[in-house]
C-alpha cells in the first residue's frame, strides 16, 4: 500500500527548506539518497493554498510510518 495520508506529515511551516524540497527525509532530517527515498507525494500547503511542497522519506522512517 503506497505511503500515509497526509495527515501523518509534520506541518511544513515547521520544516526546512531541504525537507520541503524533498532534499532531507521529512521526519529525521536526514539528507536522502535519491536510489532509496520514499516519495510521499505531492502535498498541498495548508498556509498557502495553490503552494506544494515534496516530502520524501528515508526508508527507516517510513516503515515507521505507513
Ligand atoms: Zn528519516
Amino acid at each position: 500500500m503506497p505511503a500515509t495520508t497526509s495527515g501523518s506529515l509534520p506541518p511544513p511551516a515547521t520544516l526546512t527548506d531541504a525537507q520541503l524540497r524533498g532534499a532531507a527525509c521529512v521526519w529525521g532530517g536526514g539528507r536522502l539518497d535519491t536510489s532509496t527515498a520514499v516519495d510521499l507525494g505531492v502535498q498541498p500547503d495548508p498556509q498557502f493554498p495553490g503552494v506544494r511542497w515534496y516530502p520524501r522519506a528515508c526508508p527507516a522512517c517510513a516503515a515507521g510510518r505507513s
